[in-house]
This record gives C-alpha cells, structure tokens and sequence, in this order.
C-alpha cells in the first residue's frame, strides 16, 4: 500500500522525518514496550496513542501506570490519549489491544485504510493475514495482494510471544532437515500476562501450569503456518505434530522452553548446530533497523540460556539457545529463550513494519 498520510502527518512526517504511527492499547504491557522502542525509532514516530474509555481524554503520562525502567519519552507525554474506533490521522497502526476488543478494531481500521500491524491472537489465523516472523517467511507479505481484494487497508500479525521464541529455534532445522514432530514445555514469565495478569500472591514461590487463552493450542498451531508456504493464493501447513505444555514462574521478562524434536533427514550434532549458528534472513540483508545482527545465538555454557542473564542480547531481540544434545526418545533437544514484549511482542511488530517499509508496502 501506498500510505496517503493526512496533510498535517505528512507536515509532522516530513519535519522530522520520520512516519507518524498510532499505538492503540499504548498503555498496556504491550503498548509501552512500543512507546520504548519508537521512542528513537529512525523511521517511525508516534504520533497518536490509543487505549480503553478508562484512558481516553487523558495525557499518556496520566493514564499509563508506567512500569519500564526507562522515562516515557517526552514526545509520548503529553499526547491526549484517544478512545478506541476514533477517526486517526495515522496510516501505521501498532496494536497491543486486549484481544477482547482487538478483533473487531483492527478489522474497522484495516477498513479505514489502514496498515495495522498487530500484536493480538484475533487475526493470526485468517486465511488471508500473513503471521510474520521476517527472518522465516517474509513471502507470506503476497498474502497482502489478497486482503485488500476486500478492504482498503491490511492487517499483519506477528505470533503468539512463546511461539516466536519457539519458531526461531526450529526454522533453521526445518529448513535443512525437515520436522517431523515436537515436544516443547514453556517456562513463561509474569509480563506477558498484562499488567492485571497474574496476582503476586499466586506466583511467587510457585509455577502455575496453565496459562489461559488456548496458549497450548496456540503453540501447537502458529508455527505450523509461520513455517509453512504461500502459495496460489492461500497458506499450507508445515507438516509437523507440536505437543505443547506451559507453565507461568516468577520470573518477570523472558520466557524459556525446552524442546524435543524429531527431524524427517537423518543428521548428526555437529549438523544441527551448525544450521542453527548460521541461520539468517531478510532482516539481516537489508539491515533493518531493528534486525538482530544474529537471529539466534547459541551459547556454549552448560547451565545458558538463563531468563535473567540473556533475554535482553542484541536489545533483546535475538532468541538464544543452548544446551543441544541427542534425545534418547526423539532426535535433538535444546533450551531456547526469547524476550516475550520485545522479540514476542513490540520488537517483532516494529521489524515487521520496517520489512513493510523496506518492500514499499507502508
Ligand atoms: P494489557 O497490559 O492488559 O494491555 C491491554 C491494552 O488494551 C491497554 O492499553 C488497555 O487500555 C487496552 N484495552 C483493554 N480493554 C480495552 C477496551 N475495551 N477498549 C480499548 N482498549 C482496551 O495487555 P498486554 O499484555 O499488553 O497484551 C496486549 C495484547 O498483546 C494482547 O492481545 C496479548 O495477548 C498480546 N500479546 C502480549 C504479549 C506479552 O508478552 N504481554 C506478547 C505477545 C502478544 P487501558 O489501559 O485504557 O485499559
């Protein structure tokens, strides 16, 4: 899409020369990770912020109970936060809306004209919404010429946080040897329950093992479509069998799993490995400004990657991995780790917005 900003973004945009943005959900979790991370964005700035009628009316400062150790910007601060469904000058829409409401906003701005580059599980799944990890499968952007055979504007997604760190792992082993089934147990911290998630007094000195929303189901769907192909006009699977079983800790950012895989090619150690270490993608060649320089890093250390210690390697949004080694009942297993509101949340939204504007697509 060719994004025709309002006379007064275009003013703004050109000042400072950067594309103005609106943030809805800018006071959640989610959203003031996007605040952080646009704050000395090269391309984008925000311009607009939204969130709930509990929000609307006042300044950013005020509605949001800011929780990031950084300041919120001073450009965010005094913005009057607008109601969800307002008329927005923005063309360039991050969402970290709760998913009660995300669903049907998103589609009403993707009707407006709108890119609305999304956070939330609601359109993940649609036969026509590309659920984009850059580094893996950015031809599924074609699926965009569909979307906007019924709508002025477009939506893309980015996947569940768990699933990120998930899919990163495998991509490089699917891509070299092909996947053929999955065992993953997840170790997911507080923050990517939201602010209202999880009372203290239920998760300290305790694992809780359930996570609602249909985490589980989410995990064993989203990377079979993010590996997958677009192709003649819709999505196929990668045809693999995920089993999934999560558990919340205590642990404030980062959420680490386990994996068990079974590969479709016979390799060995040294093999597996060596595709992990190279693996690479289209973030990486047209240096995207928030593209880790390596998707993944492997770590050597026996008792790595660690929430605390690695979650926040190349501004947190490279996924580490460690502790590779045979299974005695699938192939390989291994430990990744991902930052779940930056590389599972605002960090992948934003690289997918500047893979957009890369493509000409903004
Ligand atoms: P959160 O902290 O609860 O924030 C939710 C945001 O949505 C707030 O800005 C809130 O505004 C707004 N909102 C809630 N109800 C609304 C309504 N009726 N109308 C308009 N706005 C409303 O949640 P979060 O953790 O940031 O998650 C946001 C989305 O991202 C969810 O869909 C979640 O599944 C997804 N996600 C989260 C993570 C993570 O690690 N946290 C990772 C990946 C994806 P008010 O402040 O005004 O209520």
């Amino acid at each position: 899409m060719t994004a025709t900003l309002p006379i007064e973004s275009q003013r703004g945009a050109k000042r400072t020369g950067r594309i103005p943005v609106a943030v809805l959900g800018a006071t959640g979790s989610v959203g003031q990770r996007f605040i952080q991370l646009l704050a000395d964005h090269p391309w984008f700035r925000v311009y607009e912020v939204v969130a709930s009628d509990r929000s609307a009316g006042k300044t950013y400062d005020q509605a949001a109970d800011w929780r990031l150790e950084s300041l919120v910007p001073d450009e965010v601060s005094t913005l009057t936060v607008k109601p969800l469904g307002a008329a927005l000058e923005s063309r360039l829409l991050f969402s970290g809306l709760d998913s009660s409401v995300a669903g049907e906003a998103e589609d009403d701005y993707a009707a407006r004209g709108c890119a609305v580059i999304s956070n939330s599980r609601n359109h993940r799944m649609d036969a026509d919404v590309p659920l984009l990890i850059p580094e893996i499968n950015a031809e599924h952007l074609d699926a965009i010429e569909e979307q906007r055979k019924r709508r002025a504007g477009y939506i893309v997604t980015n996947p569940n946080c768990s699933v990120m760190g998930l899919a990163i792992a495998l991509a490089p082993l699917e891509r070299a040897f092909g996947i053929e089934a999955v065992h993953v147990t997840t170790m997911q911290a507080i923050s990517g329950a939201g602010y209202a998630g999880v009372a203290s007094y239920a998760i300290l000195d305790n694992v809780i093992p359930y996570i609602g929303g249909g985490e589980e189901e989410k995990i064993e769907t989203e990377p079979r479509k993010i590996l997958g192909r677009w192709s003649e006009g819709r999505f196929s699977d990668a045809a693999m069998t995920i089993s999934a079983q999560v558990n919340r800790v205590p642990v404030i950012d980062g959420h680490q799993m386990t994996i068990s895989l079974k590969l479709r090619q016979r390799a060995d150690l040294h093999d597996v490995r060596a595709a992990i270490e190279s693996f690479t993608g289209e973030p990486q060649r047209l240096a995207l400004p928030s593209a880790p320089k390596h998707p993944i890093h492997y770590l050597d250390a026996i008792d790595r990657p660690q929430p605390r210690l690695d979650r926040d390697r190349e501004r947190g949004m490279a996924v580490s991995v460690g502790r590779l080694r045979p299974c005695p009942i699938l192939d390989f297993r291994l430990v990744a780790l991902v930052h779940n509101t930056i590389r599972g949340a605002a960090g992948a939204a934003i690289l997918n917005a500047e893979l957009l504007q890369a493509k000409g697509l903004l």
